[in-house]
């Protein structure tokens, strides 16, 4: 086990709602929330640079969603055919639809190249070229000579990149004197007065105790929010707890609208049913037998774009063709296709709808609806890690002590849209940066100030006012309410009218959330209160979503407006803030411009071109 890096003080106890809460205190340089890719990545940075780090995670590391990536990450090596960064940046820009701030998208692809030779000399288990190097696959959106040829740029180890390059990463954070404190839970922030990050509190899930962190720099790393919405491709950990803890320090969350949709996720449970089943023969249906694709896309029919089949299906399902009792979803079938070929090319497809899905591919159709993918939005920071917030005029003024990685945060790289194998990337690219800046903010062996005074006191009463929640509504009631809305009024088909109705949804939830029911009252393992957490963590970034959604009158990457179908650069090329008021439930917006230059004069900015989809 890695040393204690500091001493902790155990045992201050503190009196809330009349109950009585142990604390105890722990001290260190660095605190990391998260140890998926780009929390792992911060802490190997860290403790290598010699601060004393610590890693909290909800999860056993190796849990953490970045597991589940597939297809690859992304970085201009040139193994399999010409390539260069300023393609790769040109690619990204024109993906995030010029929403992107173009120097931080610079520094993602410049630095890409650097950071994956760091992996593979760490011992990521990459796929191989005939003659050794690192085996790069072609992926959507990804170009050579600025949209000319396909590129093939995604380094891949088979389909389990994240899995081969998460496992890796724990093993380098072990090395290094990192302190891991598994299946803790972080309930909140603990800021001070002048506005400044100076640790966390957390509890431990196993045995209720609670732990109050004190740094010197705070780096969430908590990953993305798809469990706001019924259907999504992420594990059931992705509820968004950093950004909903920063929601509730007063700061803002940026371009919360942008939310990325793939098509065909299995009913109920989310997971992903690849393109590939479309394009070996397999086709959608709606209750009245009809295959409607052939009407929204005559000639590209069931292989028409992600978005147009995504949109496409959320309009049959609105307008009462969808199946099921409610109407909900739609079928895929494979079952005119020869069983042989379903055996032979989509293996994986037959039994992850055998399992999730409890059906026989070969012999029925598949239920499928549109599913969260990817969040593009999140904490705001600069290409440091560093999280910022506007404060006296600077629309880019930094939160001190406080730091926010990978799909938590909005650098912002991926802008309105992100390309496929950009995410990874982005983990270890940023995750490496934070780490450097650390090292360079933090002077080695200096002493941890002292917290203010009762800090943390105000989240242990509202955990206390959670865990002994006495309504008659129960969380997982609340939580679906939140989710059927978010996924009926937000996601792929957006008007002003079904945009309204979300508003007016979600914030009935988080009304009716004043009469949470919570069963378990003790500390030992109490998902129930755990799960009310999250859902709290989430209702806020619920709101924020579909208010920034109503407020953003254009088309831009994912978001697409029925009503506002073209992008409008005069007035909306700008980042969304959202702040959200805990207390009434409601969400202020704010902007912040558009980084419109680059990072250094080896490359010029790219002007925003036509829409491109
Ligand atoms: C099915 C799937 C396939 C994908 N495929 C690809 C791909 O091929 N290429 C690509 O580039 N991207 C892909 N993505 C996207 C990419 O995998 C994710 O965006 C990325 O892995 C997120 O990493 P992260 O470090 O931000 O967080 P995560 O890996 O989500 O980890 C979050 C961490 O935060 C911790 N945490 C959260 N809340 C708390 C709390 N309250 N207290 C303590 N700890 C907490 C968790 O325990 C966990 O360790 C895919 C995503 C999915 C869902």
């Amino acid at each position: 086990m890695p040393q204690d890096a500091t001493p902790n003080t155990p045992h201050n106890a503190v009196s809330v709602n009349g109950r009585a809460y142990e604390i105890t205190d722990h001290a260190y340089d660095v605190i990391v929330v998260g140890a998926g890719g780009s929390g792992l990545r911060a802490v190997v940075g860290a403790s290598e640079a010699g601060l004393r780090t610590a890693c909290i995670s909800k999860v056993f590391p190796t849990r953490s969603h970045t597991v589940a990536a597939q297809g690859g990450i992304a970085a201009a090596l040139g193994n399999m055919g010409p390539d260069d960064w300023r393609w790769h940046m040109y690619d990204t820009v024109k993906g995030s639809d010029w929403l992107g701030d173009q120097d931080c998208i610079e520094y993602l692809c410049r630095n890409a190249p650097e950071a994956v030779y760091e992996l593979e000399h760490w011992g990521v288990p990459f796929s191989r070229t005939e003659d050794g190097k690192i085996f790069q696959r072609a992926f959507g959106g990804m170009t050579t000579e600025f949209g000319k040829g396909q590129a093939r740029r995604t380094c891949a180890a088979a389909d389990r990149t994240g899995h081969a390059l998460l496992h890796t990463m724990y093993g380098q954070a072990l090395r290094h004197s990192a302190e891991f404190f598994i299946e803790y839970f972080a309930i909140d922030l603990i800021m001070d007065d002048e506005g400044a990050c100076r640790g966390v509190i957390a509890i431990n899930m196993a045995d209720g105790s609670i732990h109050r962190f004190r740094g010197h720099q705070t780096i969430l790393a908590t990953g993305g929010y798809g469990r706001a919405y019924f259907s999504c491709t992420s594990a059931h950990i992705c509820t968004g707890d950093g950004n909903g803890m920063v929601l509730r320090a007063g700061l803002p969350l940026q371009d919360m609208e942008f939310v990325q949709f793939h098509p065909t996720g299995v009913y109920g449970a989310g997971v992903l049913i690849t393109e590939g089943a479309r394009g070996e023969g397999g086709f959608l249906r709606n209750s009245e037998g009809e295959k409607f694709m052939e009407r929204y896309a005559p000639s590209a029919k069931d292989l028409a774009s992600r978005d147009v089949v995504s949109r496409a299906i959320t309009i049959e399902i609105r307008e009462g063709r969808g199946h099921g009792p409610d109407g909900e979803y739609m079928h895929l079938h494979l079952d005119h296709l020869d069983p042989d070929l379903i055996d032979e090319r989509l293996p994986g497809i037959s039994d992850l709808a055998r399992i999730f899905g409890g059906v026989d591919a070969r012999k029925e159709p598949i239920k499928v609806i549109p599913t969260c993918h990817y969040n593009m939005g999140g904490i705001p920071t600069n290409m440091h890690g560093e999280v910022i917030a506007p404060k006296n005029g600077d629309p880019d003024a930094i939160v001190p002590g406080l730091m926010a990685l990978g799909e938590a945060a909005c650098v912002s790289v991926h802008g309105a849209n992100r390309l496929g194998s950009n995410s990874l990337i982005d983990l270890v690219v940023f995750g490496r940066a934070a780490g450097l800046r650390c090292a360079e903010l933090i002077p080695k062996g200096s002493a941890i100030p002292e917290l203010p005074k009762g800090a943390g006191e105000a989240s242990i009463a509202r955990f206390d006012g959670f865990r002994y929640a006495d309504g008659g509504t129960p969380t997982a009631e609340l939580r679906l309410a939140m989710q059927k809305t978010m996924q009926r009024d937000c996601s792929v088909f957006r008007t002003k009218e079904v945009l309204e109705e979300g508003v007016k949804g979600i914030k009935k939830v988080w009304d009716d959330a004043a009469d949470i029911k919570v069963t378990d009252r003790s500390l030992i393992w109490n998902t129930d209160l755990i799960e009310t957490l999250e859902f709290d963590n989430l209702i806020s970034q619920a709101a924020v979503t579909v208010q920034g959604a109503l407020a953003r009158e254009e088309s831009r990457g994912a978001h697409a407006r029925e009503d506002f179908p073209k992008r409008d650069d005069t007035n909306w090329m700008k980042h969304t803030l959202s702040y959200a008021d805990y207390g009434k439930h409601t969400v202020k917006l704010d902007f912040r411009p558009v980084h419109t230059y680059t990072l250094s004069n080896e490359v010029a900015y790219i002007e925003p071109k036509e829409r491109v989809y």
